[in-house]
């Protein structure tokens, strides 16, 4: 059988993207509900903030040009309380975030002020405007605050509060049915399974990333391995979401009945990826309903959620392009330049190589000071793969902290730049 060519992961993105519009409509949601999902409008700033000067220290609020002097400390002013104004030739008492009382420009902190009795004595050198929160220095009324497409973060909950707003415009849950395949698989919580069995790792794996990306996923169980089976639970899951993904089930085995099952039911557009882990990707329509097929094996299933599935899912949710960090790491590790699919490594980052330990990571034997600090004594970090790569070995995620991507047919030297994408920037 002549299988089609590998899809290299540019060409695959750009395939699964192409007709992806924003899904219509937006929901006003409390500000405590609002995190992770994703901003419908601009937030514009409605006040000032600060909204009036105030004291960014506990000391006495004064006038710069009474330095050198004594003056008496005639007023109290504690956060909460109004401003007022400060007499002529006085100090005022004050606290962090309490309101500067007109006629002062500046805060002397109370570590620095010489206090005898009700008197405090003047330091020489004062800066108007020191240590005052001035009115406005954190944003002015009409300022965009938050551009629409953005994914609220619990820091932008916190700023949207400030701006005394309870309540936020989001776009729609996305609602994607997840289902897993295989006959093999019991669900955890039941018994050991029987021998030939295994527990049912990517489920509950793929809700809490579907989870933590902000969709509704509606759980469609986990489906035997057969063509009637397959087909119904496809059927079933096209009625009710906006998008379908699968695990298991598509690579080229006579149990494999996922590909066939789209075949039948609407269209496979994209199948067979040039990716390591996770050449058995694939892509289509359920009836209406879009698809995307990810492979069994759970490291691939991870990885190939993150390439294509996550980019997917956050064009429909109109998140706006995002900026990620990604940036280069030195390889602890070596390549030859054979490999015909792109390689996504799991990989710790560390300051020196194997520095994090762990006999699981692949750490080359110490070959001193010069490959440790690398060749121009920089700083940069190492990356340093889990020694067991393969896409059935979910601990090679769990202990990475980032995703090595050594380009298909790339020789890599012990020591080269490679690019590194960190998990969580990926689900950020
Ligand atoms: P498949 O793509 O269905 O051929 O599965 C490839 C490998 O991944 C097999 O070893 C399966 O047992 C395993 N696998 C498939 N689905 C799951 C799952 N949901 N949880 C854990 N392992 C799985
Ligand atoms: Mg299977």
């Amino acid at each position: 059988m002549t299988r089609p060519p590998l899809h290299p992961l540019p060409d695959a993105l750009q395939r699964l993207l192409r007709d992806v519009s924003p899904l219509e409509g937006l929901e006003s949601l409390p500000l405590t509900d609002a995190c992770g999902r994703v901003l419908a409008v601009d937030q514009l700033s409605v006040l000032d903030l600060p909204p009036w000067d105030n004291s960014a220290m506990d000391g006495y609020a004064i006038n710069h040009a009474d330095a050198g002097q004594r003056l008496p400390v005639t007023r109290r002013i504690a956060a909460g309380d109004p401003p007022g104004t400060l007499e002529e030739r006085a100090a005022a008492r004050i606290f962090t975030g309490a309101p500067l009382p007109s006629g002062a420009d500046a805060v002397l902190m109370q570590e620095d002020a010489q206090v005898e009795g009700n008197e405090i004595h003047i330091p020489d050198a004062i800066r108007p405007g020191q240590h005052v929160r001035r009115r406005g220095e954190e944003c002015k009324v009409g300022e965009r605050l938050l551009a629409a497409g953005r994914r609220l973060r619990p820091q932008d909950i916190g700023m949207l509060a400030a701006q005394g707003l309870a309540q936020v415009d989001v776009k729609p849950r996305l609602r994607v049915a997840l289902l897993s395949t295989g006959s093999e698989l019991v669900e955890p919580g039941t018994a050991p399974p029987a021998p030939g069995r295994i527990y049912n790792s990517n489920r509950p794996m793929l809700l809490a990333l579907l989870h933590t990306l902000g969709c509704s996923a509606v759980d469609m169980g986990n489906v035997q391995d057969s063509a009637e089976a397959t087909r119904a639970a496809l059927g079933k899951a096209a009625a009710s979401s906006d998008l379908i993904i699968s695990t298991g089930g598509v690579s080229v085995g006579e149990e494999d009945h996922v590909r066939s099952a789209v075949e039948a039911l609407g269209e496979l557009t994209l199948w067979r990826i040039a990716v390591k882990p996770g050449k058995p990707f694939a892509h289509g329509r359920v009836g209406g309903c879009p698809f995307i097929g990810l492979p069994g094996n759970p490291a691939s299933a991870f990885v190939t959620f993150l390439l294509l599935a996550r980019p997917w899912i956050e064009r429909r949710q109109g998140r706006s392009e995002s900026r990620r960090l990604r940036f280069s790491a030195r390889a602890d590790f070596t390549r030859d330049g054979s490999a015909r699919r792109e390689e996504y490594l799991r990989v710790v980052l560390e300051a020196q190589p194997g520095a994090a330990g762990g006999m699981a990571f692949a750490r080359k034997p110490d070959t001193g000071d010069d490959a440790s600090r690398g060749e121009t004594g920089d700083r940069a970090l190492w990356a340093t793969p889990f020694q067991n790569q393969s896409s059935g070995i979910l601990r090679s995620v769990t202990a990475a902290d980032a995703l090595a991507c050594v380009p298909a047919g790339r020789p890599v030297e012990r020591g080269d730049e490679v690019e590194v994408l960190p998990l969580d920037q990926l689900l950020s």
